[in-house]
């Protein structure tokens, strides 16, 4: 290896984020993304900001945010740097909805979800712009037939068509709320995220989002995403279950079971959380997770 030509950037610095909805308790599915992706972070010697995504007031519950920061807090997650909160960014959202509008990559969409087929795929209907008697309700993002692929750094490569997935899809609701895709997608390149660290239910989304990311002209970050927590069912845990680890156990104990769901088996025995954080510290390794669901 030769020595770094002078006009060469230092490679950017890690950064990742954990970024929970507040529609209720933080339950253990969400602990074991945090604990993934703060884990993640320390090991990269990057920096975990915590965002709370509150742009859905109908499903928001009053005073989950608070408590799934003073959650976090208690385990000893803390974030490094200012809680983002979506609401705040509510005019930069409404601006880059009318950038994309202006740009021909989105449209005004006058239909109603009830006009939607089956299959859930957007047939284009106003993306030649709206049929005579239609008011815009929604905007959607034009798809093409583009395949999109990623390397994931726990799921491998992955290939997505979004167009085949969902059609044209929608970045500000009808009800005039802004789209997740839409919100995630500015934000984390507002805030410098260079990884996204997030449950595999949302591995699927990838293609959506990198198609904001290229209408945007803004760079992709990389992706990991981590197992999903389910129950004997196999349902992904509900965050009204009264059973949760989170409440039910002791704080060690909580994350000696996050850390078991994600591929990592700390010495049995009562230990503090401190003792537990240092030992996920000292044996962190991206192999030993798993990639599809685990069960608790
Ligand atoms: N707010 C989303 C959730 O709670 C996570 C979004 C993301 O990490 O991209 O499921």
């Amino acid at each position: 290896m030769g020595t770094m030509p002078l006009e060469s950037k230092p490679p950017s610095p890690y950064r990742t984020r954990f970024a929970p909805s507040p529609t209720g308790p933080l339950h253990f599915g969400s602990l074991v993304t945090a604990v993934g992706s703060f884990l993640r972070a320390q090991s990269m010697q990057g920096t975990w900001v915590i965002r709370i995504e509150d742009i859905d007031p109908p499903r928001e519950v009053p005073g989950a945010a608070k408590a799934q920061i003073e959650t976090l807090v208690g385990f000893g997650l803390r974030s490094q740097g200012p809680i983002v909160y979506q609401s705040h960014r509510r005019e930069v959202h409404d601006q880059l909805i009318r950038q994309l509008v202006d740009g021909q990559q989105a449209y005004d969409c006058g239909c109603s979800a009830k006009e939607m087929p089956t299959s859930g795929i957007y047939p284009g209907t106003c993306r030649s712009g709206l049929p005579a008697g239609r008011s815009p309700r929604a905007v959607r993002l034009k798809t093409n037939a583009e395949v999109i692929e990623f390397q994931d750094a726990v799921q491998g490569t992955h290939r997505q068509v979004p167009s085949d997935q969902t059609g044209d899809f929608i970045i500000r609701r009808g009800d005039g709320l802004i789209a997740y895709q839409l919100a995630v997608v500015a934000d984390d390149h507002w805030q410098a995220i260079t990884e996204i660290v997030r449950g595999a239910d949302l591995l699927s989304s990838v293609g959506r989002q990198q198609l904001v990311y290229r209408a945007l002209d803004y760079p992709s970050p990389q992706y990991m995403h981590l197992p999903l927590v389910v129950d004997d069912s196999g349902r992904k845990l509900s965050k009204s279950d009264g059973a949760d680890p989170v409440a039910r156990l002791p704080k060690a104990q909580a994350l000696r079971l996050a850390l078991r769901s994600l591929g990592h088996e700390p010495p049995q025995g009562a230990v503090s959380l401190e003792a537990m954080w240092q030992w996920a510290f000292n044996h962190w390794h991206l192999d030993a997770i798993p990639r599809g669901p685990v069960a608790i």
